[in-house]
């Protein structure tokens, strides 16, 4: 590789298939691929045209920005924005034909709205029994759901509150269901479903997404760029808190937390030459250090993410969640390149 420090790499057979996967007994229902946030690090637009070739219905995004950019690449598909915007913003919302969601008054004029029932997220929408804003231009209605992906009580709780408001608007769209509840709850499936983690290939429930039939689509890689050996008592980066007891070789990876690389993951596994071998010492901004069993050769691959080592497990070590970790790779070309497989 001509020395770019890492290379993520975007699998469309895996989007592919994971989209298949997760429309798979949808019937009618439609699936609304969510793509904010840069499609989870992934790259928006490649996976919203990967998503609308298979039969992805609408685009989900985060902000108005998001929605127009991609406006201008999908002339045609609903694009909804979920979270709450400025009235400053609804000039452009009519402009780029967005969906915005509302909760109570003032509602804009000319803009498609799917009202937000607060069903148990304790976030952003009217109580259940509240008064329904009724209002022309409303076309869905719509709820987000907390715990899916740990509590099962709780959201068919959420679940049976919003079928009781739904029940009442059979002319709206319903929709609830985030990737979990796709997964897990066939109740929350109502008139669409808004899938994102799942669509990426990675488990809402931080298991292998194999188990769900889910392909991950990203890959992170980089290379050895030095190979050294620590004699006994020296050590590797800063506040030295890796120190060798015996002979150890390292290998220096030009990859750190200003990447995405956090600081958390020192003492993760990453994959150099297709082993697992593990980061040593404090990560820094651009580089981190790996033990070696024995000498590498400079420019052998070291895989961060993906041949087998899943983001689940990154996130597992660092007490969060595989949105975390995609969402926060560096997308700048002046750190990394990009590929686009399939
Ligand atoms: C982000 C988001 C989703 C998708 O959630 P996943 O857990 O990634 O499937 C669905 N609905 C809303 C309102 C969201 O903000």
């Amino acid at each position: 590789m001509a020395i770019s420090r890492s290379e993520i790499t975007i699998d469309r057979h895996a989007l592919r298939s994971n989209v298949r996967r997760l429309k798979e007994g949808l019937g009618r229902t439609q699936l609304w691929a969510v793509v904010k946030a840069n499609g989870y690090g992934h790259g928006a637009e490649t996976v919203a045209a990967t998503a609308l070739a298979e039969g992805a219905s609408a685009l989900c995004v985060a902000t108005i920005g998001e929605g127009m950019r991609l406006r201008q690449a999908f002339p045609d598909p609903r694009i909804l924005v979920l979270s709450p915007c400025s009235p400053s913003e609804y000039p452009l919302a009519r402009e780029g034909r967005l969906d915005l969601v509302a909760a109570d008054g003032p509602l804009p004029e000319g803009i498609p709205l799917h009202l937000k029932i607060d069903t148990g997220m304790g976030r952003w929408g009217v109580g259940v029994g509240e008064a329904i804003v009724s209002h022309r231009d409303v076309v869905g209605l719509m709820s987000h759901l907390a715990s899916a992906d740990i509590d099962p009580e709780f959201t068919e709780l959420q679940i049976a509150r919003f079928a009781t408001v739904a029940s009442e608007y059979p002319e709206l769209i319903c929709h609830i269901a985030n990737s979990a509840a796709l997964l897990r709850f066939p109740s929350a499936r109502f008139d669409a479903v808004r899938p994102g983690i799942a669509l990426y290939g990675l488990s809402p429930f931080g298991t292998d997404p194999m188990e769900d039939g889910l392909r991950p689509v990203l890959s992170w890689r980089s290379r050895v760029v030095q190979v050294k050996q620590l004699a006994p008592g020296e050590s590797t980066g800063y506040q030295r808190r890796y120190i060798a007891a015996d002979p150890t070789w390292i290998g220096i990876v030009p990859v750190g937390y200003a990447d995405g690389f956090c600081r958390g993951l020192s003492g993760s596994e990453v994959l150099v030459g297709g082993m697992r071998r593990r980061v040593l010492g404090t990560i820094s901004m651009d580089s981190f250090a790996v033990g070696l069993d024995r000498p590498v050769s400079v420019g052998t691959v070291v895989t961060l993410i993906g041949d087998g080592l899943l983001a689940e497990e990154h996130a597992r070590l660092l007490n969060t969640i595989t949105h975390e970790i995609v969402c926060g790779l560096n997308p700048s070309p002046t750190r990394t390149r990009r590929a686009v497989l399939g």
